[in-house]
């Protein structure tokens, strides 16, 4: 299995900015290894710039940070999977955080854009993760089962391992400096593999587990070496190619 390493670039960069950090990042990584693969999820107007950016770089992939279940019609301000595989997409991200919160994604919801998402032929980063206040009455477990059973709910048993990945992103560690300890990611983590191992036993032992929430180039190897840790969904320390190269090298 290869760990895959993701930035999340939110609402950061003009297009310029954005193709320029990403040429940077592709001559940082140009030695990636054999075992590591990189996603950088970029904002919708940057994504084409990023792509001729790309060129000839097949060890970066691009993503999209959010679509619209739908292939085409009368939905303002939306993106759909097919547009951006057609802006050079091969992942899509759902259900971050942000999105749930901000803009009031449901669970159920989620779950569609990601079987959407799927089914277009884009690969998934499906982002669950619990609130400081769910995690201290005890409801850890219980929030992140039903993110996963919504989130997983119409995908395919057949899904290929390698096209979706799971993100646990404590909602208390992102862009808050504060990272989850050893023991509450390896728990978590945990939660979310015995969950794989009954909605898609044959490929749970293969889907990516991701840890996000503050992970910087001085955290990042010890987050790699825990328990069920498949890689890491990056925010404020993946916007420049210095540190997310150190991150994705660690
Ligand atoms: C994120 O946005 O997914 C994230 C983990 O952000 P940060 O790394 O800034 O906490």
């Amino acid at each position: 299995m290869k760990t895959l390493m993701a930035a999340n670039w939110k609402m950061y960069k003009n297009k310029e900015e954005a193709s320029a950090t990403l040429a940077d990042l592709a001559l940082r990584l140009t030695a990636l290894p054999q075992n590591r693969e990189v996603v950088v999820f970029a904002p919708f107007t940057a994504l084409s710039a990023c792509s001729s950016a790309l060129a000839d770089n097949s060890h970066i992939a691009l993503g999209g940070q959010n679509c619209y279940p739908a292939a085409e019609g009368a939905f303002t301000g939306e993106i759909s999977p097919t547009m951006l595989l057609n802006c050079g997409c091969a992942w899509v991200l759902a259900g971050h955080s942000e999105r749930r919160s901000l803009i009031g994604e449901t669970d159920v919801f989620v779950g569609k854009k990601t079987a959407y998402a799927l089914n277009a032929g884009l690969n998934v980063v499906l982002c669950i993760g619990e609130t400081s206040g769910e995690r201290d009455s005890g409801k850890l477990t219980d929030v992140l089962v039903r993110q996963l059973e919504a989130g997983l709910a119409d995908i395919s048993t057949d899904i290929a391992a390698e096209r979706i990945a799971l993100a646990y992103e404590p909602v208390w560690a992102i862009g808050t400096g504060r990272v989850a300890g050893p023991t509450e990611i390896a728990e978590s983590h945990a939660v979310v593999r015995n969950f794989l191992k009954k909605r898609l036993p044959r490929q749970s032992q293969d889907i990516r587990i991701l840890y996000g929430g503050s992970v910087k180039p001085e955290n990042t190897k010890e987050i790699m070496t825990l328990d069920n840790v498949n890689g890491v969904l990056v925010g404020g320390a993946s916007l420049q190619a210095e540190s997310f190269s150190r991150i994705v090298l660690a």
